[in-house]
């Protein structure tokens, strides 16, 4: 099958004549997983033997994990392992098996939900949070930190001051702490808006991860990269499936209708003065 765009790309590499290729092998796919606990209780909390029998589903599988900032580069079947929010259980039950495989990954803290994160405690935290010195460890040992927002906040329900102080502050944290860029951040319940979008770019960051369930190709917006959730209850069966994007069921808080209902509420908040 061919279309208007591979006609359109110009000259043609690697001996394919303009049309020759199909556009499913024209764009890249790279499945971004999207974690959050490793051990906890809840429905989106992985347990840790399921966690270990995933990654070593990607080892044999022949997948090639890469960081989030690192997903465009060429790699056969690259995957993206990613984990929202900060959970303590990252750095017991993750951790060693990502050394143990040498595969890279990235972890969206929420800054104001860190055990010892003092005078910067904001939010309500899920559960048991990474302190500082687990999140340096966890920087050090080569997983990429991104920003989860400084308290967890509904990012696309806040006025742009305090929109501007979740981006800020998270980041400017984060990168005092570790002492290197954070380009990378992940929108609190995936929630964001175009409005949000040039906040983020604004802020300096360079890429985003919204949720959305279908596999990340190059026609995405960088700033709302699409992931798949895996979840307490996903199979290995299952898991084979979320990597080819395949196996979602509608989820409300996903569709475009509810995106139209969040920027009414917005709308009608600011209305009545409230943001
Ligand atoms: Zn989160």
């Amino acid at each position: 099958m061919s279309d208007a765009r591979d006609a359109s790309a110009g000259t043609p590499a690697g001996g394919h004549r303009p049309g020759e290729r199909s556009e499913r092998e024209a764009l890249s796919r790279v499945p971004i997983l999207m974690y959050h606990s490793i051990g906890g209780s809840d429905r989106l909390a992985v347990r840790p033997e399921a966690f270990a029998e995933q990654m070593a589903y990607l080892k044999e599988h022949g997948f090639t994990p890469l960081p989030f900032s690192g997903h465009a580069q060429p790699a056969d079947r690259p995957v993206v392992i990613t984990f929202d929010d900060g959970y303590a259980d990252f750095h017991e039950h993750a951790l060693p098996v990502l050394d143990r495989l040498g595969f890279p990954a990235t972890v969206f803290v929420t800054t104001g939900w860190l055990r010892d994160a003092g005078p910067h405690a904001a939010g309500r935290p899920l559960g048991r949070m990474l302190t500082w010195r687990q999140t340096e460890e966890i920087a050090a040992s080569g997983v990429e930190i991104g920003a989860h927002s400084h308290s967890h906040a509904q990012l696309d329900q806040l006025d742009g001051p305090a929109l501007r102080e979740e981006l800020w502050r998270s980041r400017t944290l984060l990168e005092d702490r570790l002492g290197r860029a954070v380009d990378a951040m992940a929108y609190p319940y995936g929630y964001s808006s175009a409005r949000v979008r040039r906040e983020v770019r604004g802020a300096g960051y360079t890429a985003a991860c919204a949720v959305a369930n279908s596999v990340t190709t190059d026609l995405h917006d960088p700033l709302a990269r699409p992931r798949l959730t895996v979840r307490a209850g996903t199979s290995i069966t299952g898991f084979g499936r979320v990597l080819q994007g395949r196996g979602f069921l509608a989820d409300h808080a996903l569709t475009k209708g509810y995106a139209v209902v969040r920027r009414t509420r917005y709308a009608a908040r600011r209305l009545r003065g409230v943001v």
